[in-house]
């Protein structure tokens, strides 16, 4: 089958007998950007070509067509990204750059870091972490990585691996800490045998290990690699459910208060986009696969829907969450109220009298938090307990405890609180 490619005009020679969606994905060209002719008619996306046609590819937006045709914005070179967003394209170094300076200038407006500081890193392998650590150590912070293994099969040991690879590569250090050994559960078992989703048991206890690890180590700020595309879904489904105290807490920079360290989000001016290409043109393996048991996950519902509001206008994820920062944010401080006391247990940040993580491990070792109370009920509680009718349906929400309001207090991981809602529909 034969393509011409217009603007340049150019031709190629495919293989046919497949969707158009399938050759364009071929020439990595974004659908939304072209028309697709065959003959006098349009085809779309669905449409079967034959070896025989021959089809024009003719773009309808300016800048839509081949990929070496652009310019640097700042040095006129050839290009090799484009930033829909920012009405701009770069070449490579121009490009590296650009990042960083979105870097400072996250952390410079929110008073992210201190030179001095000790910053432990969350790494999990894949772009965003090791493109945030990679900076970080750039720019010359005293960046430590921290890596939690979560026991999620060959998934978990490439993560590992490929964390390891960088911290040798940078001469860097890496605190590793296994999830299974610290807490006697892996995030599989926990989905099976919590009453929780898999996701909201991995979130909470990933908050939980980043800040215990911080605590322990004498560090003063954890950093993760939360990107734009992230926050903004974050904020679209802690909007559309009117969480009005998650939202209050969706700074990029959370201060350090009782039993809680620091907690700041540098990337979080730049997109996933961003971010991979930061990785892949400076060669930084990671991991590319997504985790096996995300699927189906609610935050990423909303990250395709933002896509999609993007893909039409560019910048409407940008307007959106750094909108909310400088505009938003200030309105829903005052929700902002939950007080914080040591959970009985272990000694961790918590509304109630057993912390999130502590009455979640509790339920999936099947183990009882006895309560010491005034007057004693010497036989304790037993939190969580299986419910009669099955809880493998999850919670329905005025069965939430109150004291998860905690996990907003602690925020690096916010499928949390959209999970717990998302089955309260159920
Ligand atoms: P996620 O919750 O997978 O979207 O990851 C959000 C952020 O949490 C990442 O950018 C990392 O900074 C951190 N993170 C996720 N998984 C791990 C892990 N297994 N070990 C250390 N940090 C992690
Ligand atoms: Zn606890």
């Amino acid at each position: 089958m034969r393509v011409r490619l217009r603007n340049p005009d150019r031709e190629v020679e495919l293989a046919g007998g497949r969707t158009i969606h399938d050759v364009l994905g071929e020439l990595e060209i974004d659908p939304d950007t072209v028309l697709v002719i065959r003959e006098r008619e349009l085809l779309t996306r669905g449409d079967r070509v034959a070896d025989e046609d021959v089809i024009e590819v003719r773009p309808v937006i300016s800048g839509g067509a081949g990929p070496n045709r652009m310019k640097c914005r700042r040095c006129k070179a050839p290009a090799v990204i484009e930033l829909r967003r920012h009405n701009a394209a770069f070449c490579r170094d121009c490009f590296l750059r650009h990042v960083r300076e979105q870097v400072k200038r996250a952390i410079e407006g929110h008073d992210m870091l201190e030179p001095t500081d000790r910053i432990l890193v969350a790494v999990s392998g894949g772009k965003d972490s090791l493109a945030l650590w990679d900076v970080l150590l750039d720019l010359e912070y005293r960046a430590d990585g921290l890596y939690l293994g979560l026991g999620i099969g060959e998934y978990s040991s490439r993560s590992h691996e490929v964390v390891r690879a960088f911290a040798r590569d940078r001469g860097a250090h890496l605190v590793e800490v296994d999830l299974a050994r610290d807490a006697g559960f892996d995030v599989p078992t926990a989905g099976r045998k919590g009453s929780r989703s898999t996701c909201a048991v991995c979130g909470l206890s990933k908050r939980y290990v980043f800040n215990r690890a911080a605590r322990q180590g004498g560090y003063d700020v954890i950093a993760t690699g939360h990107n734009l595309d992230d926050e903004a879904a974050t904020l679209l489904g802690n909007t559309l459910r009117w969480q009005t105290d998650y939202i209050a807490r969706q700074s990029p920079a959370l201060p350090a208060e009782e039993g809680l360290a620091r907690k700041v989000k540098p990337l979080y001016r730049l997109s996933e986009l961003e971010t991979a290409a930061y990785a892949f043109l400076l060669g930084i393996d990671y991991v590319v696969e997504e985790c096996p048991l995300v699927a189906g996950n609610t935050q990423l519902r909303y990250k395709e829907a933002m896509n999609r509001l993007e893909s039409a206008s560019p910048g409407t994820k940008a307007q959106f969450f750094l909108g909310y920062l400088d505009r938003g944010a200030p309105l829903f401080a005052a929700q902002d109220d939950a007080r914080l006391t040591a959970c009985l247990r272990c000694g961790e940040s918590t509304t109630g009298s057993f912390c999130a993580f502590c009455r979640a491990r509790a339920q999936i070792l099947g183990e009882r938090l006895e309560e010491p109370r005034a007057g004693g009920t010497e036989q304790g509680e037993r939190l969580e307990e299986p419910r009669a009718g099955g809880t493998e349906q999850g919670e329905r929400l005025e069965d939430v405890p109150v004291s998860d309001v905690e996990l907003v207090r602690d925020l690096p991981d916010e499928v949390m609180p959209v999970e717990i809602y998302e089955s309260a529909g159920r």
